[in-house]
């Protein structure tokens, strides 16, 4: 590395912080004095499951998850709870509710579709998902098993506040892009689960927080690696689980929790968002099309008044070390990621950035 800090600003896999970087490398080699690696570990050795034990108990303590759900540490990221969900919660012929406000919620519609009757039960389509639909004003059907709805669509750059109100309705949620970013009741959810690679460490490995009485009752016929009943019978190793994914993710427990937990998350990424929004808001160059009311602490669009100023903004926001700026191929122009291993520090070097490039260009 140079003596210029690099800031990631992508949207996944993302930035850890520097201290967890750091301790993972000083372990790398020696982890805790045993001259092995955790990368050369067995999953089936006292060392392995004291790393896989904290880190289920340090998740739960952040979220004071409640005793009745389980904890599974699953691979195949948050895409393969596009389709474990429909799996394990829908019998052949059940119908489910989904709620649809762009691009991730759209994956996870389209793959339940293949697997059971969905039904749209609000939507922000017509509004280009640049806004939310209200819980008030969801249509949940009779026949939903559960409701599935995106905490954080980390695309268009829209979040949802409050936990939505199903009426008894089981709500699961993709809480990917905003997991240990703030509070969470539990005892709200069926389901929760969430892709490491952006607020709590690296890809391939998702978090998933299941009531237990919903465990048990998975399509019969179906892999076994999708029935979570097999998972939490064999506390989420019946083959050889990605351990070294699985540390790094403990290491971040350990980290936000060291920091103040999810509340100190909080507050920081209301305070990242709110500078960036507010450099965004003032500047008549750049400009934000979200919502107000719904705009993401995570991730944040931009436009530049011109799109052959693109190519220009992120070679020299490269050169700066604020790096991985472009939106997302579906949508082009900009955006910037803020997730917990971003440093005020980097918000802040890329306002200045974005200031400075705006008087050279506006
Ligand atoms: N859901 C959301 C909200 C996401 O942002 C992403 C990844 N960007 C996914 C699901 C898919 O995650 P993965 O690629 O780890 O399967």
């Amino acid at each position: 590395m140079g003596t210029t800090p690099v800031y990631n600003f992508g949207a996944g896999p993302a930035m850890l912080p520097r201290a967890v970087m750091e301790q993972a490398r000083a372990e790398f080699l020696d982890w805790h004095g045993t001259g092995m690696s955790v990368v050369e570990m067995s999953h089936r050795s006292r060392h392995f499951i004291a790393i896989a034990e904290q880190s289920e108990a340090d998740l739960r303590a952040l979220l004071a998850i409640p005793d009745n759900y389980r904890v599974l540490f699953l691979q195949g990221g948050a895409t393969a709870q596009f389709a474990m969900v429909p799996l394990n919660l829908l019998a052949e012929g059940d119908a489910a509710d989904y709620v649809h406000t762009g691009y991730w919620s759209g994956k996870a519609i389209k793959e339940a579709r293949r697997l059971a009757s969905v039904h749209i039960a609000a939507s922000s389509e017509t509004d280009n998902f640049m806004t939310l639909p209200e819980a008030g004003d969801w249509q949940v059907s009779d026949a939903a098993k559960y409701v599935y709805y995106t905490s954080n669509e980390t695309i268009g750059g829209v979040e949802f506040r409050s936990v939505p109100e199903t009426g008894g309705v089981p709500l699961v949620c993709d809480m990917t892009s905003n997991f240990l970013t703030r509070r969470v009741d539990v005892s709200r959810y069926a389901v929760i689960f969430a892709g490491a690679q952006k607020n709590f460490g690296p890809s391939g490995i998702a978090a998933v927080i299941v009531r237990e009485d919903l465990i048990g009752r998975a399509r019969p016929g179906i892999p076994s690696l999708y029935d979570y009943a097999v998972h939490a019978e064999a506390n989420s190793m019946p083959n050889t689980p990605p351990t070294f994914s699985w540390y790094l993710c403990g290491l971040m427990f350990r980290w936000i929790a060291e920091q103040g937990g999810v509340d100190a998350m909080q507050a920081r990424s209301l305070e990242r968002s709110a500078a960036l929004y507010a450099a965004i808001d003032a500047s008549g160059f750049y400009h934000n099309p979200v919502d107000a009311r719904f705009r993401s602490r995570l991730n944040i669009p931009f436009t530049l008044p011109d799109p052959s100023l693109e190519a220009p903004f992120l070679a020299e926001a490269g050169e700066a070390g604020l790096v991985t700026l472009e939106g997302h191929r579906s949508v082009g122009g900009m955006r910037a990621s803020l997730y917990n291993g971003m440093p005020m520090d980097g918000v802040e070097a890329l306002i200045a950035f974005m200031q400075d490039f705006e008087k050279r260009h506006g």
